[in-house]
């Protein structure tokens, strides 16, 4: 049969010839142009109100604005973007398929681009900070670095270009991180909290409002208790060595009976803990003789043997001691 409308070519949909089907039914249906904002500082686009910073979202939802008219079996668009001298198009090649006829067709559209600077940016520019990260408690200048350092790792880490530090401050104490995204901060320092073996404190204050709601800013507090591990603390007239340390709390060893038991941090401050020796302080004893009930040791000023009762924890621990007053302090070395 031949197609009823140029009586030439066999006829195969509806009476019609491929090209005259395709002439009267299959019409792809795009906008004359698109017309975008976008971020001079990043380049964001900004589609339906929703600012994009990944170039194939923007493909992806141009891509979706070319429809055809006609409801074919499948709809391919292969879009991307395309500097002309001064114009943008979007180039898309539109491949289609209606009962096993495939057609092909290329689309070209401008692009209007108009310049507005997105969400993040105008933040980024505008000192915008949603929370306050205070690092205290670092015993010294470098481990500040090694927890400053750390912040910085696990931000980029989390690779969200709304998460940006504002500024850094040094204040009394410590230092004071301003953070553009609170749920960020939070996830931050609950990861420097439990590698620290820190507590967080978490206050919230409302900023001011906008649309009606009550805007909140969050200062976490990351505190770094006094002890570290290996250290020796005093806990209600008893001595005990640090093992290891969580943001919740520490588990200690009794010195005298090999016991270990767990502390929360507040239970230490509670009890008016003291840190006596600093890990580092403590020095290694060497065993020169052992009966049984009894060591001799290396005295480590004098280097005189003298004669002390076997602790319990020896010889799974070596033995270290350090001077408190005129008393020689003898203590399990943790590996
Ligand atoms: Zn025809
Ligand atoms: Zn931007």
């Amino acid at each position: 049969m031949r197609c009823v409308r140029c009586g030439k070519r066999e006829a195969k949909i509806k009476g019609l010839c491929e090209e005259c089907f395709r002439e009267i039914y299959l019409k792809l249906d795009y906008p004359s142009k698109f017309e975008i904002k976008r971020c001079p500082h990043c380049s964001a686009v900004k589609i339906h109100g929703e600012w994009i910073y990944d170039e194939r979202k923007l493909i992806e939802s141009l891509s979706r604005k070319i429809k055809i008219s006609y409801p074919v079996d499948k709809l391919d668009v292969n879009g991307s973007i395309v500097l002309d001298s001064d114009h943008i198009f979007f180039v898309a090649d539109v491949e289609y398929s209606l009962e096993g006829i495939v057609y092909r067709e290329t689309v070209r559209i401008p692009i209007k681009v108009e310049g507005e600077a997105c969400t993040i940016c105008s933040r980024y520019y505008g000192n915008y900070f949603e929370a306050i990260v205070q690092i205290r408690g670092a015993r010294n200048r470098e481990e500040e670095e090694r927890i400053r350092e750390r912040f910085y790792e696990i931000a980029s880490e989390i690779k969200d270009p709304a998460l940006f530090v504002n500024r850094e401050e040094d204040v009394r104490g410590g230092i004071d991180i301003y953070v553009s995204s609170k749920h960020h901060a939070k996830q931050i320092v609950n990861k420097l909290a439990e590698e620290f073996g820190a507590a967080v404190k978490e206050s919230p204050q409302i900023a001011g409002r906008r649309d009606g709601q009550d805007l909140y800013r969050v200062t976490y507090s990351l505190r770094l208790p006094p002890y570290r591990k290996g250290d020796v603390v005093k806990i209600s007239g008893r001595y005990y060595v640090v093992r290891d340390i969580t943001s919740k709390g520490f588990s200690a060893m009794d010195i005298d009976n090999g016991k270990v038991t767990i502390f929360k941090h507040r239970i230490y401050e509670e009890k008016n803990g003291k840190v006596i020796c600093l890990s580092k302080e403590i020095r290694k004893i060497q065993v020169v003789y052992d009966d049984g009930n009894t060591l001799q040791i290396l005295e480590p000023s004098t280097y005189e043997v003298v004669e002390i009762s076997k602790p319990v924890w020896y010889p799974e621990y070596d033995i270290g001691a350090f001077v408190e007053g005129s008393d020689l302090v003898v203590v399990p070395i943790l590996k």
